[in-house]
């Protein structure tokens, strides 16, 4: 009777075991299988997640891999050579996951860096850094992490990831379009982006089945730039709207695709990102859904609760996009986290165990005045937290008096720190990140950002570059320093720091420097 092991090896059409050795030696693979690189992520104190996807022919479709279940095997090392093996195991690279491995690694000791890599048909993968959560108890007297996102491929190279894998970080918060699912942006309607000329070109036509979003997938991850980000820091990652369809939220498309049709698209982009992030098999859709939301406490000092603001939101008021408020925003009804991930949300903020507490999260929470040529009345973004008032109060409310609270955002692809207000009540901090090369090289003011920054006195910072957000953390002060870009159009670009905006514990306020 033949193991499953023997089973596996048998119906790849690959060499069996019995195979001679000169046969066996050359491999299994006509290229290598590692072409995607490796990443780790959803860190806890005892390990983390470690991801590959095995792809020779990332290309092709199913990555020129066989229909077959694949064996792979990998390492985690306490030392960068791996001479101090700390745990070691087998996964299966199911067809049904496009060929992706997520395993979940244990036993591993608290608040600390291990390498690790993978190997499949005598081939072996470049070597990953990943490191472990603090104790939930731990007297942590300092935490330095990242923010970073929206990477469409065609606005920019990725140079700002190459310079994000140098850093010295506990994890990097990517708050989502890792991928952007149109043929092309440029030119089409709704784009936020400035009217660059293309730096590359998507393969293929808008994302709609698994097939597309993986061959996506593929292609962003065949950059070299951010392979080296994915492999040497450790990522909480979340997903926003660009993942499955531009603005899509609960139900509804962008257009006006029925919701039961819409279903099966963004079924098809949260399987591939499930399928491309180093998450846990916890966050694995069912049919199409997923519970995205979680939290990681970083020893005494910080609570991260990683949001989910576009699954279980309800449809954009006014018929989206920038426009004047209308009744709808007022709606009572209205949901933007869902009564579920809310009440886990209010929870978790209630808790006293945490000096900081972090809303990581999509779209801007500020309710921001977008008028920059001279319109008669405010102009709200229809896809962020402005346009749904009874939530967005909600939660200020909330946040009143407890004044420990920072939100991060993306969304934008511009960098904006400002203070939220429960009525006039300053309650806490939000520091929306820029792209990594969304909307093209930029530059340090948008036009019209001195009429935004004029008719907004809770704004206290605004730059149109390209980049991400180091923050640092500790008992009394936040410290989130702007990473820019000088150009993400040509190779060689160069990152500085823009700005530190530092805020106080105890009391929501920023000072730029
Ligand atoms: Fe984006
Ligand atoms: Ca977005």
């Amino acid at each position: 009777m033949l193991s499953r092991r023997q089973i596996i090896a048998a119906s790849l059409a690959v060499p069996t075991l019995a195979a001679p050795a000169i046969v066996r030696a050359q491999g299994w693979f006509r290229a290598y299988p590692f072409s995607l690189g490796i990443t780790s992520g959803d860190p806890s104190p005892d390990g983390f997640v470690i991801w590959t996807r095995l792809a020779p022919d990332p290309a092709e479709a199913h990555g020129g891999m066989p229909m077959s279940p694949v064996p792979v095997t990998w390492d985690v090392s306490a030392d960068t050579d791996f001479k101090t093996i700390a745990a070691k195991g087998e996964a299966i690279a199911w067809p049904e996951m496009g060929h992706s491995v997520h395993v979940e690694v244990k036993g591993l000791q608290a608040d600390r860096p291990y390498w690790y890599r993978f190997f499949c048909g005598g081939r072996k993968s470049i070597r990953g850094r990943a490191r472990t959560m603090p104790l939930p108890g731990a007297a942590l007297q300092s935490l330095r992490f990242g923010v970073a996102g929206c990477m469409n491929y065609e606005d920019g190279l990725y140079t700002a990831m190459a310079a994000l894998a140098r850093e010295d970080l506990s994890f990097v918060f990517h708050y989502g379009d890792f991928i952007y699912e149109a043929e092309s942006w440029h030119g089409q309607p709704g784009y936020s982006g400035l009217p660059a000329p293309k730096v590359r070109r998507h393969a293929g036509q808008n994302l709609t089945d698994i097939a597309d979003f993986r061959l996506r997938y593929a292609q962003y991850l065949s950059d070299y730039d951010l392979q080296s980000a994915r492999s040497w820091q450790t990522w909480f990652s979340t997903f926003d709207d660009h993942e499955v369809q531009n603005n899509w939220v609960g139900e509804f498309a962008q257009d006006a695709t029925p919701s039961e049709i819409f279903a099966l698209r963004r079924a098809a982009g949260l399987q591939a990102w499930y399928e491309h992030m180093p998450v846990r098999a916890a966050l694995r859709p069912n049919f199409g859904r997923t519970q995205a939301y979680r939290a990681a406490r970083y020893g005494d000092l910080l609570t991260m609760n990683f949001l989910d603001t576009r699954s279980f939101r309800s449809d954009q008021p006014c018929n989206d996009g920038f426009a004047p408020r209308c009744v709808d925003v007022g709606a009572a009804q209205a949901q933007v986290m869902g009564a579920a991930q809310e009440k886990w949300l209010f929870a978790n903020l209630a808790r006293k165990d945490s000096r900081w507490s972090c809303l990581a999260q999509q779209v801007m929470m500020m309710a921001l005045d977008r008028r920059t040529r001279g319109e008669p009345e405010k102009i709200l973004n229809l896809d962020s937290w402005a346009a749904y008032e009874a939530p967005r109060e909600r939660l200020l409310a909330r946040l009143r008096g407890l004044n420990n609270v920072v939100v991060l955002t993306g969304d934008e692809h511009q960098n904006f720190a400002g203070l939220l207000y429960d009525r006039d009540v300053p309650v806490a901090v939000e520091f929306v990140s820029t792209s990594i090369s969304s909307g093209g090289n930029g530059q340090d003011l948008r036009p019209g950002s001195d009429k935004i920054l004029a008719a907004n006195p809770q704004l206290a910072f605004l730059n149109d570059q390209r980049g991400y957000l180091t923050c640092d953390v500790t008992p009394d002060e936040w410290r989130t320093n702007i990473m820019v870009m000088d150009q993400v159009a040509q190779p060689g670009g160069t990152l500085s720091k823009r700005a530190t905006l530092t805020v106080p514990h105890g009391n929501p306020s920023l000072s730029v420097g």
